[in-house]
């Protein structure tokens, strides 16, 4: 492709051909065979990709906002408690979201960069009984990764239901939905799934799905109403078609191709690949003297990468400079530290020569914004690291 500028965000990203080519095939009805199946194929990929043995997947039409709204809306009843395991952007957003549906929720965030101990989160799940804890297991304006599995073994113990908010973490960073007894995972097509942006995808536990039964209040949402889409999603997965909204076609199409792509590779490699990958990626930046946003590095992402910026290198200019070398990296999203640091995705389809090209484009940037490096040490330790 003639002109193309490297998508090294933290999502979207690049996505394979033949998902793209699903994308662009004559649509057909939802009731058509070949939508069937594919539905049915995808919500059973869906289930096999987040590893659980027993969740109901749920494909809906809408971005990873969505996919928070709908659990939400379907697990919260006014008065309800909450507790925001919170590192960053995206714990904020599932306060506001989890309020908006009249939760009483509590915080628990660290400083930027930081995440709460488990010690923290057992403090506080002692001190009042909670319906159901939040946890982002990779939030996007930090870089910061939390532990999906000591959460949730935690809410088990003190009877809350575990939400994963897996937006920047499914299909690249380790996931074992059964094993580790997590209760709901979210996530959206854009990121380490590979389909281009349109679905909210999410897989809940038969406990959770029980909560949600027991409910005694309608839910105040009318689009995303379990009521609606259960039926739809049991209908598909046992081969039959069935209406409450239009479902997109195409991004259904192109999202079981991608998690055929995704099962294919095996689970396992993936999550190899994304550590070695950003192994790579971070090697490349300490050797350039960045420093990262996670305060340490096993706190850190393997889909993506934060670094802050040197002392006089202008943010802006920089991711200008970087994108004409070829590279469009993103800014920063955490409102504390927003002109401070920048993200790089490198998940999916990345591969080892987009991580060098990217580190070579940020050496680049970095030379022209009179910051001293030595050009290619970054490059050089990122093969080194990826070797
Ligand atoms: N959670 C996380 C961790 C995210 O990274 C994002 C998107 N960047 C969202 C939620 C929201 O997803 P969307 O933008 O698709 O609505």
């Amino acid at each position: 492709m003639k002109n193309r500028t490297l998508l090294m965000i933290p999502g979207p990203i690049e996505f394979e051909p033949a998902v793209l080519s699903a994308l662009g095939a004559p649509t057909t009805s939802h009731t058509a065979a070949n939508f069937i199946e594919a539905f049915g194929q995808a919500l059973e990929r869906l289930r096999q990709v987040l590893l659980s043995e027993d969740g109901q997947p749920f494909v809906l039409a809408g971005s990873g906002t969505l996919a928070m709204d709908a659990v939400g809306a379907n697990l919260i009843e006014p008065g309800d408690r909450a507790l925001v395991i919170n590192t960053g952007y995206f714990g904020d957003r599932y306060t506001a979201l989890l309020t908006r549906y009249g939760a009483q929720v509590t915080q628990l965030a660290a400083p930027v960069g930081g995440r709460p101990s488990l010690d923290e989160i057992e403090d506080a799940l002692k001190r009042a009984a909670y319906k159901l804890v939040t946890l982002t297991h990779v939030d996007t304006s930090t870089g910061v990764i939390t532990d999906v599995r000591g959460v949730a073994d935690l809410a088990k113990r003190y009877g809350a239901l575990s939400v994963v908010d897996g937006v920047c973490s499914v299909a690249g960073e380790e996931l074992r939905m059964s094993a580790w007894g997590v209760d709901v995972v979210l996530t959206a097509s854009q990121k380490a799934v590979g389909v281009p942006p349109g679905l909210a995808l999410f897989v809940v536990s038969p406990r959770t799905l029980q909560v949600f039964k027991n409910r005694k209040t309608p839910v105040g949402n009318y689009y995303t109403d379990w009521t609606h889409w259960l039926p739809i999603m049991q209908a598909y997965e046992a081969r039959k078609s069935s209406y409450f909204a239009t479902p997109a076609v195409n991004l259904i199409w192109a999202l079981n191709v991608s998690l055929g792509q995704i099962l294919e590779e095996g689970l396992q490699t993936r999550f190899e690949r994304h550590r070695a990958l950003s192994a790579a990626c971070k090697a490349g930046a300490a050797a350039l003297g960045l420093s990262q946003v996670p305060q340490k590095p096993e706190w850190a992402a393997n889909t993506m990468t934060a670094l802050r910026y040197p002392a006089g290198v202008d943010g802006g200019e920089f991711l200008m400079r970087a994108a004409k070398a070829g590279v469009y990296l993103a800014g920063g999203l955490h409102p504390a530290i927003k002109n401070e640091y920048f993200r790089i995705g490198h998940m999916g389809a990345t591969k080892i020569g987009d991580v060098l090209a990217t580190i070579g484009a940020v050496e680049v940037a970095l030379v022209q914004s009179d910051y001293r490096i030595e050009l290619g040490s970054g490059v050089s330790a990122a093969q080194k690291a990826f070797l």
